[in-house]
């Protein structure tokens, strides 16, 4: 099941685009996020699942809910992180966006 992406202005900003496959409307944009972001991680496993590049968090309202949802409540749900790392996993995939195989050149 592929996800469904949309975009829309952030409910908060009302100025930067939010594109989101998340299932829920009023996502806010990285900038207005930001802040709550920044919360301190005490548990080192944690630490080190959120340590993802910067730009992964600008990129995906998604990964942001998730971290914040973390920094506020203390914990995540099993299903929380199997979709954060699905989510990271097959972003960085797409970053590497493969150019399509050459066509083969036989001689
Ligand atoms: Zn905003």
């Amino acid at each position: 099941m592929a996800a469904i992406k949309y975009k829309e202005k952030c409910v908060r900003c009302r100025k930067n685009w939010v594109i989101t496959s998340w299932r829920s409307r009023g996502q806010l944009c990285y900038d207005c996020q930001k802040e709550e972001l920044k919360g301190k991680i005490a548990d080192p496993e944690m630490k080190k699942f959120f340590n993802i590049p910067e730009q992964l968090y600008k990129d995906n309202g998604f990964l942001r809910n998730i971290k914040i949802a973390y920094l506020r409540y203390g914990n995540l749900t099993e299903k929380q992180m199997e979709a954060f790392k699905k989510a990271v996993v097959k972003m960085k995939e797409d970053a590497k966006n493969p150019p399509p195989e050459p066509k083969m050149d036989w001689p």
